[in-house]
């Protein structure tokens, strides 16, 4: 599904964050980036929707270069969500959901009852948040706005940075198992960064260990457990 062959990315000062790398993410699957502050996950991940334009070396979605779609386009079919969450403040819960299928151009309608599928997806109730803002919500609740947006124009790649690491850690076990659920549930192909060695064992379908720009090691929990 998504493809790294010899991609390196070479800050403006010289840095190599990332260093020829190779590897591929398989449909459906829930891949982890694990590794020290500064082995390059975020790096890895960003360089996907082209937050981060790589330096040489080809990323391929589906087959087909990444250079070859408008950066919008790009971004408009890869959900992403990140620690910090994001959403727009003066925004209520429904309004940033529905960002990016507006820009979609979707009819109003549909996107309402989207966004009602989605709050009840994440386990919120509609009727509830739907009209509040995202102070008046817990930070655990915002995360799953964050999930919700995301998912809202069905995108087959979901990019997700250290969701969950700013959560107290009850919250932060819900939504790991909330996401797993969903996982098997959507089947989407979900690319996710932590440092936390128990989540990525919990949550990765397959795990790919990260050092000085470099992947270590990918393979299933268990094979990592096993035969490390
Ligand atoms: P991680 O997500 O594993 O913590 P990052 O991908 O954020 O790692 O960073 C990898 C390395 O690249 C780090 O050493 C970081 O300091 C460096 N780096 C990240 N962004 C920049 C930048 N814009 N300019 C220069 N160096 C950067
Ligand atoms: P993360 O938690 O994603 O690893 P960081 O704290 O490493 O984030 O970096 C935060 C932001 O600062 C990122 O956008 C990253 O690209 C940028 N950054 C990180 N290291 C450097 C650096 N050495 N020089 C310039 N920008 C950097």
């Amino acid at each position: 599904m998504i493809k790294f062959a010899n991609v390196t990315k070479e800050y403006d000062d010289g840095f190599q964050a990332v260093k020829s790398l190779s590897f591929e993410i398989e449909k459906g699957e829930l891949l982890v980036l694990i590794g020290p502050s500064g082995s390059g996950k975020s790096t890895t991940m960003k360089m996907i929707n082209r937050i981060i334009p790589h330096s040489s070396g080809t990323i391929t979605i589906g087959g087909k270069d990444i250079k070859s779609y408008k950066v919008s386009e790009l971004r408009r079919n890869i959900g992403y969500v990140i620690q910090q969450i994001g959403l727009f403040p003066h925004y209520t819960i429904e309004k940033n959901i529905a960002i990016v299928p507006q820009l979609k151009g979707w009819d109003k309608e549909d996107i309402k009852v989207r966004v009602i599928e989605l709050l009840e997806m994440v386990g919120l109730d509609p009727e509830v948040h739907m009209n509040r803002y995202p102070k008046e919500l817990s930070g655990g609740q915002q995360q799953r706005v964050g999930i919700a947006r995301a998912l809202a124009s069905n995108p087959e790649i979901i990019l997700m940075d250290e969701p969950f690491s700013a959560l107290d850690p009850l919250t932060r076990e819900q939504l790991q198992a909330e996401l797993i659920t969903l996982h098997k549930k959507l089947k989407k192909t979900i690319v996710f960064v932590t440092h936390d060695i128990d989540e990525a064992l919990k949550m990765g379908d397959r795990i790919a260990i990260m050092k000085d720009g470099k992947i270590l090691q990918l393979d299933t929990p268990e094979k990592l457990l096993h035969d490390p």
